[in-house]
């Protein structure tokens, strides 16, 4: 009798038969998959990735640097989940190879270092981000970085894309406004709690103020709770599942309430990541029932708004707008006609160029580890989006502002990029 195969995976979680016997190699998802357009490699295409897992569980490869290289290279921005007619839940398998490969793979000393500094230590904590956000702050506004990049230091180390792409840490961190509550604006139709997100706190403070005035202005009540923290997306992305959870455990405890209709955010990574508490949790006796409980409320400020009904707005936005949508809002959540409803409520003269749903590039911190193939995705995504000639780039993910504005500039686009809440705050 044949031996039965011994997997290269470790026992826990790991890509299973039941998840990737659904994917019957048809290739549909190849031309939706950013990576393998970038690089024409089918190692580098869902269906080639899906083949690997398989692979390592059959015992036929080894859970080693080409696996690793491969499964590094994926964006987890989830085109293919999308495109698939099979509905290969590759977003999973995803999660569980990458939880696979921080349990059993032997990364560099320096890297381990860097990951649990950042994913242990920095991003749980609010106060302990503050410290290195106000580090990086220094460096930007002391004359530091200006003096790095006109003297040709960061282009020498091969770290001046990296630094391009470093958000402006602003001056007021979000932080401050933990445990205050924002009043309606006239008759209240509303009261939500607000997640303000970890880096957006520290990068995108003012987005979280205008977000807080698009919700008042619309007679909201917006809670921003005081023990709120880090929704753990990065965590989940990078496999972290342990911490991931126990980031869900937290913000679940922090912020469920019976008062709050909706628990709010406006990172589409946060909020698809809050909607997986439920899955995260499945098997967890004391907080799997709590973790549903959450989920049913979780909302992108989009879907929100769109659900409540906008009042009506003091100006209106005469531009050509193209909107972008970010892969965890599009793919991850299914919300694709939200914000573009919106920004048509407020005037915008909407246009919609090729591949608006495809992945930009950012990816949490994809656009840092794999800078080279980030950049060649992202320089594909500005040629569609230019051949539409908008006044106004529009997303509603930080990241993706964040990596299309690096874009607009490497491609000379006059174009601005905004997030969706800015530009309704300014119509209001
Ligand atoms: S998640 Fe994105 S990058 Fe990864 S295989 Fe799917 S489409 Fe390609
Ligand atoms: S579209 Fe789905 S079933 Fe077809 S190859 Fe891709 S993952 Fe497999």
């Amino acid at each position: 009798m044949a031996e039965k195969p011994v997997s290269n995976f470790s026992t826990g979680e790991k890509p299973t038969w039941d998840l990737y016997s659904k994917c019957v190699h048809c290739g549909l998802c190849l031309d939706q998959c950013p990576t393998y357009r970038a690089l024409g490699t089918e190692m580098d295409s869902p269906r080639g990735r899906i083949y690997q897992m398989v692979l390592v569980d059959q015992g036929r490869l080894a859970l080693a640097d080409s696996f690793v290289t491969h499964i590094d290279r994926c964006l987890g921005c989830l085109n293919c989940e999308t495109a698939c007619p099979s509905g290969v839940p590759y977003g999973s398998l995803l999660e569980r190879a990458r939880s696979q490969i921080e349990e059993n793979y032997p990364r560099s000393w320096l890297q381990r270092k860097v990951r649990s500094h950042f994913y242990g230590t920095v991003l749980p904590s609010f106060s302990k981000l503050a410290r290195h956000a106000k580090l990086v702050r220094f460096y930007q506004r002391s004359g530091l970085q200006s003096l790095a990049r006109g003297s040709g230091l960061l282009k020498l180390l091969g770290v001046a894309e990296l630094d391009a792409l470093s958000p402006r840490i602003e001056s007021d961190f979000s932080f401050a406004d933990l445990g205050r509550v924002y009043p309606a604006e006239g008759k209240q139709r509303g009261r939500v709690a607000l997640l303000i997100g970890c880096i957006s706190s520290v990068a995108f403070a003012e987005l979280n103020r205008a977000t807080i005035r698009v919700l008042t202005r619309n007679g909201i009540e917006v809670h921003i709770p005081r023990s709120q923290s880090c929704c753990g997306a990065l965590h989940l992305h990078a496999g972290y599942l342990e911490q991931s959870r126990a980031q869900a455990r937290h913000n679940i405890d922090a912020v469920l309430k019976p008062e709050f209709d909706a628990i709010v955010t406006n990172a589409a990574g946060c909020g698809s990541t809050m909607k997986e508490y439920a899955a995260l949790l499945e098997h967890d006796p004391q907080d799997a029932k709590r973790a549903q409980q959450f989920v049913v409320k979780v909302r992108d400020i989009s879907e929100y708004l769109a659900q409540v009904g906008l009042v009506e707005p003091a100006r209106r936005l005469k531009a050509r707008v193209t909107y972008q949508d970010p892969c965890h809002l599009a793919h991850a959540q299914g919300i694709r006609s939200a914000p573009r409803q919106l920004l048509k409520f407020i005037g915008a003269e909407m246009v919609e160029s090729p591949r608006a749903d495809s992945c930009c590039g950012s990816a949490g911190v994809y656009n840092v580890t794999q800078n080279e193939i980030s950049m060649k995705i992202l320089d594909e995504k500005m040629g569609y989006i230019a051949s539409v000639e908008p006044e106004i780039v529009a997303t509603a993910n930080v990241g993706c502002m964040l990596q299309l504005s690096v874009g607009a500039k490497r491609k000379g686009l006059n174009s601005r990029v905004a997030h969706v809440v800015e530009l309704l705050d300014e119509a209001y």
